[in-house]
């Protein structure tokens, strides 16, 4: 299934995309996946209300989508996980997955404007697969790993360069208002390859290809971000791990591409869906 986060008519609600349209499930499955996650709702349950209880179907393009886990309470992102963007940055590439920690306060859905900050002209883009957990659980074995996954997302991890290269901690510039674009569906596990691998991922900036990689390049796969994820620290349901962006990045390039008011920025993932988001300046108030 696909699943989605999203506002029709002033409401919250979570849905299912069908051929015939986004179709609402019943509020009683909560107001964003997080708490459907929580009522541990399984496909064949969703698949159950889907036929009894749904409401008419809606068109995308007229509902505003949100991320679909709106406050995952981690989410735990991984840098330098494909060796050709390692490559590119110039730094070297470590044998423990870089992780770092996006906010839930930075992310918006698909469709919303990412945030170009007033006080750096270092916006960039970052596609990438995003994971969402569906069991949690500490000390989980790799060769277990993914039976803890719900399903798969797309995400920018849209990075201020200038800040996050200010100090050797990441955090800051990962973490601006509006930069983490998510969505705009979450794939069941079940629908695609064991571990989300051999999918395409590419990103376009105002229709320019300008990454382009298979998931199964990553260096660190999703079973082993997860046992590693996982020794240190409880992953819970609703967490979400953004597992890293390939070569191709606006600030590696020659020249710099940086992404400006008006640019329309899109990442998509082979069967997992195609995130969009334009780029807006940062009101002056
Ligand atoms: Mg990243």
């Amino acid at each position: 299934m696909k699943l989605a986060t999203f506002l029709s008519d002033g409401k919250q609600r979570v849905g299912a995309l069908t051929p015939d349209g986004l179709v609402p499930l019943p509020a009683s499955v909560g107001n964003d996946l997080g708490e459907l996650l929580h009522r541990k709702l399984q496909v064949p349950d969703l698949q159950r209300l889907l036929g009894a209880h749904a409401g008419p179907a809606l068109n995308p393009a007229d509902v505003t989508f949100l991320p679909p886990v709106l406050s995952p309470r981690k989410i735990i992102c991984v840098g330098l996980n494909y060796a050709d963007h390692t490559k590119e940055s110039a730094l070297k590439q470590p044998d423990y997955p870089a992780l770092f920690f996006r906010t839930a306060s930075s992310l918006i859905g698909h469709g919303a404007p990412i945030e170009r900050p007033l006080c750096s002209d270092s916006l960039d883009y970052e596609g990438e697969l995003a994971v969402v957990i569906g069991s949690g659980g500490r000390h989980i074995a790799k060769n277990r790993a993914l039976d803890s996954v719900f399903g798969y997302s797309v995400f920018n991890d849209a990075s201020i360069r200038e800040y996050q290269l200010r100090t050797p901690q990441w955090s800051i510039g990962k973490n601006f208002d509006a930069t983490g674009a998510f969505g705009p569906y979450v794939v069941t596990a079940d629908e695609l390859p064991a571990g989300a691998k051999g999918l395409l991922l590419q990103t376009r900036v105002n229709d320019v290809v300008v990454q382009s990689i298979s998931t199964s390049e990553m260096l660190h796969d999703v079973a082993s971000l997860i046992a590693i994820a996982s020794e240190a620290m409880t992953l819970e349901i609703g967490d979400v791990i953004v597992t890293g962006t390939p070569a191709g990045v606006g600030w590696a390039r020659q020249p710099r591409l940086i992404l400006r008011d008006g640019d329309t920025c899109e990442v998509s993932i082979e069967d997992v869906g195609v995130l969009t988001n334009r780029v807006r300046d940062e009101a002056t108030h």
